[in-house]
């Protein structure tokens, strides 16, 4: 399985790994670890380099973590210039776009606990890019004037550098924690026996996959940049950062 640095560690930007399996035709290598963020819980994949060139895609595909590698003239190019099993490989992250998602993922944590703190609002989904991002809500009261004072509060949030945990807990010990339970931590599958929980200090704990700043100054400005209706009950909210 491949061992996912990020989890640990989300501000490492580059790593040496070696090949563990290769798929010459799809033009992707798999690696016993990397540093390299395969998407999930709304967050995107990340772009970089490895053994100099470009990863167009990052993604699970069983126990191994695939790298489409592009860039190449030709399948056949592709294949001849793709490093063999056993090689040790270097990898980039694409950091400017690894920490823009981040900060955009903290801003919508920040944005979550707000809600649920303030209005006892859940989440039933989201999806973000690089600085701006959507997350929807069961909120049948959202109106404009709360859009504005939901803004004012997250710009609180931010302002009050909250520190921002990531752990890695056994599932038993993850299920007595009370505050898990609304983020439907009872859904993660069975074989699951470590629960990795990314909590923002007094605001907001959730059981998440995704990599996040550190402290909530980091988010920096973020804006509410609409909100829709999608339903009586069902709201949406779109966040920008600078
Ligand atoms: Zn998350």
């Amino acid at each position: 399985m491949t061992e996912l640095m990020a989890q640990t560690d989300a501000y490492l930007r580059e790593f040496d790994a070696a090949v563990v399996e290769v798929d010459s035709a799809e033009g992707a290598v798999a690696l016993d670890r990397t540093a390299f963020y395969p998407g999930g819980g709304g967050q995107p994949h990340d772009l970089g380099r490895l053994a100099d060139l470009p990863v167009v895609r990052v993604q699970r595909r069983g126990e191994w973590i695939w790298h489409w590698l592009g860039a190449a003239a030709s399948a056949t190019e592709a294949a001849t210039s793709l490093p063999a099993i056993g090689a040790v490989v270097h990898g980039t992250l694409d950091w400017e776009r690894r920490y823009a998602l981040m900060r955009t993922h903290t801003a919508f944590h920040i944005l979550c606990g707000v809600v649920w703190r303030d209005y006892k609002a859940q989440v039933t989904g989201g999806n973000m890019e690089p600085l701006s991002g959507r997350m929807d809500f069961e909120f049948e009261t959202l109106h404009g004037d709360l859009v504005h004072e939901i803004e004012a509060k997250l710009a609180v949030e931010v302002a009050a550098a909250r520190p921002v945990h990531v752990r890695l807990l056994p599932r038993e010990e993850a299920f007595r924690i009370p505050d898990l339970i609304r983020t439907k931590i009872n859904l993660l599958p069975e074989g699951i026996t470590t629960v990795r929980t990314v909590e923002i200090e007094g605001l907001d704990l959730q059981a998440d996959g995704g990599t996040h700043v550190a402290n909530t100054r980091e988010v920096g400005t973020v804006r509410v940049a609409g909100y829709k209706s999608k339903g009586r009950i069902n709201k949406r909210i779109e966040l920008a950062l600078d």
